[in-house]
């Protein structure tokens, strides 16, 4: 594009703009100069003015009279060439609208027009310099807290109000404030924005820090080798350690030599509120540059993190999922922790996979990629498998530690009252004994999953969902867990006023036995209901540690991450569940969450034993649980898979609608998917196979009927030609405007 003649009226050229609206594509504008890409602008959209993002690309041929810009917000572009392309690919790739996409991908702070700003300037208070004519005993007289305020604004320096507020306990914020107000009004200071002199990031870093004091095992050392080598371009590694191998040493070795050449590292991990331990030693080992982004932060400190990423300023960056989106300046490495953890996978709006991302971004960047399990995804081995990433082992735990002993206690012959069957309660009695510590798994919250009258047979069903209430004995109270409704639990049937028996398990349920049971034991719940927030829950880790807990009764809250070297028993209470879901990733979720469970058992210098309690200990994936047979299991559900044409031997898309009005949802998608057989036809595409719309396998959940269709396909070529044709489509469609719905690529959970 030729520069514009100073002396001319300079031409107006055409950008292309992604605008935060629910449409696939961008759109085109006229502007006074060429933009770069990812520079924010003010433009016109259907009557609103919104905040768009430049992207690349060749605009269309002008068949319509293009709307100019109204604003360009920044002067130069806030969105690095490695994000937005990352970003248009993912609006590519999830079938996504663009718009919404760059709107993830950017920090609150930046989606509104505010220009861009220091975020590491504040607010400083000075004295004026000419006060020497004024009579400070007349001014200030009749205002002490004025006075108190005015003399604590040292001469020549600036302070500001969190130092203020430090050096006043005596008075409040809001006659802090008011007393700075009236001193400025009567010209006695002022204030200006500066950069602080001790700017700290996170909040959470030190810059002390503490030495690897070990000697790291032979694997581990290979292990970071082989990372340290593949420095500088991109590759895939999956470092396939079991619970207990010293993965997280490995991430902090690689960490450690990719800063020394500065270069930066984002680290990705399930959920940071859970694991304030991994945090601790990134923290403790790697000093001041450690970022953390996490869901506790202010907007303004998340864009904080953000601009020290971008300036390079920051040499790891920790957090979930969306922190895939954070700039690097340099960036050097990208460690996915727990890579096989659904909650990478976004589950509403822009539906994306964080580990996918990761390794695109890797791609784009080049740099390496490690992902970290013990239980790595189906799809993670079978890119093992097909020799796209290189596999690390790490198959021995740290020190004296050997995996716990795995004993299935069959319910059938040994009967479960309160969910404890006598070889369980034994185990239990000797570990108190012994003063080690035991963890009880119970993967539902409450006290009974179903309240049911002796009587007549009447249920206690949620009036919003086509769900059950649990019986929550601590609150009093009948609680849907799926859309929060509750009622109080009077425990008589409102149809014929009989008593109500509860039946199934829940963690209070368990608890109240174990308190009956063993009465001087320390007992504590580790769930959802129980700690409500992060503090209590840091809380309750510290007593596990300092061993003031003998026996902890969790949710899946306690089976991720923690080192807890004093237990040596887990029981598993329930897991049968899962051999009876329709989805067909459940064995592998059964084998994932069993085996982390289990991993929580003998960390420390003693044999651990798992016990899990089933009706079906002769069903092969117990049975392979039981051997700790990795390979077996993932043979075993690879066959099964390749059979059905699931992933990873297929792929997979899915359209869902859903609607206050019953059947509406199915009725669309069945509309739908004539529409994607006619496109298949007329564009001759094959190995797609798009099933019959169905109600949901829970139909109504807040008083929306739900409906899902399915889509198969042999490639993932044809799948993304088929959604290129068939999204604007249907978004086209006047039927799509009656009802929502949406599309999720790689859906992870079939409901
Ligand atoms: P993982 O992440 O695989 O569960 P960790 O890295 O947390 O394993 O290691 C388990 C425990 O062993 C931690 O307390 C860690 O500090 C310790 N550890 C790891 N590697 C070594 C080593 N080479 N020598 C001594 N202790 C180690
Ligand atoms: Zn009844
Ligand atoms: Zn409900």
């Amino acid at each position: 594009m030729s520069k514009s003649n100073p002396s001319e009226k300079p031409t107006d050229t055409i950008v292309k703009v992604a605008v935060p609206v629910p449409l696939r594509k961008s759109f085109d504008y006229l502007a006074k100069q060429r933009l770069e890409p990812g520079t924010r602008v003010l433009v016109p959209f259907a009557g609103r003015t919104v905040v768009g993002v430049v992207v690349a690309g060749e605009p269309a041929q002008i068949a319509v009279a293009l709307k100019p810009i109204k604003q360009v917000i920044d002067s130069c572009a806030v969105l690095s060439m490695s994000i937005l392309n990352l970003a248009i690919w993912a609006a590519n790739y999830y079938h996504h609208p663009i718009g919404e996409v760059i709107q993830t991908a950017l920090p609150v702070k930046l989606r509104s027009a505010q220009p861009l700003a220091n975020p590491f300037l504040v607010k400083h208070f000075y004295r004026q310099n000419d006060l020497g004519q004024l009579d400070l005993g007349k001014l200030l007289g009749r205002a002490p807290k004025q006075k108190q305020v005015f003399d604590k604004i040292p001469v020549g320096r600036g302070i500001t109000l969190q130092q203020l507020l430090k050096q006043l306990v005596e008075l409040n914020r809001s006659s802090i404030t008011i007393s700075l107000k009236n001193l400025a009004e009567k010209g006695m200071i002022t204030a200006a924005k500066s950069a602080q002199q001790s700017s700290d990031s996170s909040g959470i870093n030190n810059s002390s820090k503490i030495e690897f004091s070990g000697t790291l095992s032979h694997e581990q050392k290979s292990a970071i080798d082989k990372i340290t080598q593949a420095k500088g371009a991109f590759s895939t590694l999956l470092l396939r350690g079991i619970t207990g191998s010293g993965k997280t040493e490995v991430y902090l070795h690689a960490a450690e030599s990719v800063i020394s050449e500065n270069q930066q590292v984002l680290v990705l991990v399930p959920e940071i509120a859970l694991t304030p331990q991994l945090v601790e030693r990134f923290c403790a080992r790697l000093g001041g540059g450690v970022s953390v982004v996490h869901s506790a932060m202010s907007n303004n400190e998340r864009y904080k993190t953000w601009c020290m990423a971008n300036q390079g300023k920051a040499c790891v960056v920790l957090g979930t999922r969306s922190a895939i989106f954070t700039p690097l300046k340099n960036p050097g490495l990208i460690i996915v922790d727990e890579e096989h953890d659904l909650s990478f996978k976004q589950r509403d709006g822009f539906r994306y996979h964080a580990r996918d991302l990761a390794i695109k971004r890797g791609s784009l960047e080049h740099v390496p990629v490690v992902l970290g399990s013990a239980t790595p995804s189906m799809e993670t081995v079978q890119n093992v498998t097909l020799g796209r990433y290189c596999e690390l082992r790490l198959s021995n735990r740290i020190g004296a530690a050997v995996l716990p002993k795995v004993e299935l206690v069959d319910t059938r012959s040994h009967k479960a009252i309160d969910g404890l069957t006598l070889p369980l309660i034994e185990r239990i009695a000797d570990r108190l004994k012994s003063g080690d510590q035991t963890i009880l798994y119970v993967n539902r919250r409450g006290y009974a999953p179903v309240a049911q009258c002796g009587a007549c047979g009447w249920q206690a069903t949620c009036n919003r969902c086509d769900a059950y209430l649990t019986y929550h004995e601590s609150f009093g109270k009948l609680l849907c867990h799926y859309c929060g409704t509750s009622c109080s639990a009077n425990h008589t049937c409102p149809q014929c006023a009989a008593g109500l028996f509860y039946s199934g398990l829940g963690t209070q349920r368990v608890e109240k036995a174990l308190k009956q049971r063993f009465p001087h034991s320390r007992i504590l719940r580790f769930d959802r209901d129980e700690l409500t927030t992060q503090s209590a829950l840091e809380e309750a880790l510290n007593k596990i540690k300092l061993l003031e807990i003998d026996i902890v009764v969790g949710t899946q809250l306690i089976s991720k991450g923690h080192d807890f070297p004093n237990v040596t028993l887990v029981g598993i209470l329930l897991p049968d569940q899962s051999l009876y879901s329709i989805d067909f990733r459940a064995p592998e979720q059964l084998f994932q969450q069993l085996i982390q469970v289990s991993g929580r058992a003998g960390r420390g210098e003693s044999q651990g034993n798992v016990i899990i309690q089933t009706a079906h200990p002769e069903n092969h994936y117990y049975q392979l649980i039981h051997q700790y047979d990795f390979a077996g299991f993932y043979k075993i559900c690879a066959q099964e898979r390749a059979q059905l044409g699931f992933p990873p031997f297929g792929y997979l898309a899915m359209v869902r609608a859903e609607s206050t009005v019953k059947a509406a949802g199915q009725r669309f998608l069945g509309f739908a998917r004539d529409q994607a057989n006619n496109l298949i036809r007329q564009n001759n595409l094959s190995g797609l196979h798009i099933m019959d719309p169905v109600p949901s396998p829970m139909e109504k959940l807040s008083d929306r009927f739900r409906a899902q269709l399915l889509v198969k396909s042999t490639s993932r070529k044809s799948l993304g030609q088929l959604m290129s044709a068939w999204m604007p489509a249907l978004e086209a469609a006047k039927e799509s405007r009656k009802i929502r719905w949406s599309l999720d690529i790689d859906p992870m959970e079939l409901y």
